[in-house]
């Protein structure tokens, strides 16, 4: 998704859960938002490259038809383990359970991941049953 997706929609949900206390509005924004961060990292440790206009160029490259003898280097996937929910999102609630004052941060984090593999689980929930269902129906 990109980020300017991220800014837009953790903003909205930061409002909703928080119309009155804009600093806690503010954390699940920047939170649902920088989590994507993580790419930029590991992208300058792949490449050695840390300025931003190489990374951004980098994902339009990355994101583009690789033409036949395209060989630029390629640094696979830039998703460190923030970007893994099941690894993420029990230890982001655990937290807060001990600190609760961390919620907003949980919140913007979750929905940043919610955003992330949204099409993974509207798969899931959607297209898989269906698709044993087929299956099941064919035998
Ligand atoms: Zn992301």
């Amino acid at each position: 998704m990109h980020i300017r997706s991220h800014i837009i929609i953790s903003a909205i949900v930061g409002f909703a859960l928080y119309p009155r206390q804009p600093k806690q509005m503010l954390i699940v924004t920047a939170a649902g938002t920088l989590v994507d961060l993580d790419h930029l990292v590991l992208y300058a440790l792949r490449s050695g490259d840390w300025s931003i206009v190489g990374a951004l160029r980098y994902d339009r490259y990355r994101h583009g038809y690789v033409h036949q003898g395209d060989n630029r280097p390629r640094y696979g996937s830039l998703r460190s383990w923030l970007h893994q929910p099941m690894v993420t999102l029990p230890l982001l609630w655990s937290i807060t359970r001990q600190w609760p004052q961390l919620r907003p941060l949980a919140y913007g984090i979750s929905l940043h991941l919610l955003l992330d593999h949204l099409h993974t689980l509207i798969y899931i929930l959607l297209v898989l049953p269906k698709s044993a269902y087929g299956t099941l129906k064919r035998r």
